[in-house]
């Protein structure tokens, strides 16, 4: 009975999930700097999954501010806002199916220490507050956070070549 209840549940949720859905995913000044940039869109391009936008940029102090407005109260929330306006830094759209949770494993922990070899950060960085790149962690911030970076023009609606041998 309860197997079934959970199939049910995970039909629906299953059901739910799109080939359209979109994430945040941006390399810091650290990974822009450190010559990362192009390993981490080879990361998830190799997955499958399709960039609809990036450029390199010099984010303004509210840019960055509003972007991590839910850790204001977090003590390196300044530091951290400091950090990032440095810059450049290259935030991407990326598409597809289970983007949001699949590019936070890609992305690994927050804190480098505990990311498994293999992610981006288990593999290039050491320190939580010089961790490569930011990665959304919801549908919904993803959403805010790509309204917040990029104008609806700079987001381009395209299909690689290889679109019907990644999804069936
Ligand atoms: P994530 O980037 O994994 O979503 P958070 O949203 O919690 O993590 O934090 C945003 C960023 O703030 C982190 O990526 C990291 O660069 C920095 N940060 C988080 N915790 C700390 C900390 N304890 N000390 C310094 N910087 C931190």
């Amino acid at each position: 009975m309860l197997a079934t209840i959970l199939a049910f549940f995970s039909f629906i949720y299953r059901g739910k999930m799109s080939k359209n859905e979109r994430s945040f995913i941006m390399v810091k000044p650290d990974g822009v700097r450190r010559g990362l940039i192009a390993d981490i869109i080879k990361r998830f391009e190799q997955k499958g999954f399709t960039m609809v936008a990036g450029k390199i940029t010099q984010p303004s102090t509210e840019l960055v501010q509003q972007h991590y407005i839910d850790l204001k109260d977090k003590k390196f929330y300044k530091g951290l806002c400091e950090f990032i306006t440095k810059g450049p830094v290259f935030p991407m759209v990326w598409e597809g199916l289970g983007i949001v949770k699949t590019g936070r494993q890609i992305l690994g922990e927050t804190d480098p220490a505990k990311s498994l070899p293999g992610s981006i950060r288990g593999d290039y960085c050491i320190h939580i507050g010089r961790n490569i790149c930011h990665g959304s962690d919801s549908v919904e911030s993803a959403e805010k956070e790509i309204k917040l970076w990029f104008k609806d023009e700079e987001l381009v609606d395209w299909k690689p070549a290889g679109y019907d041998y990644i999804y069936e």
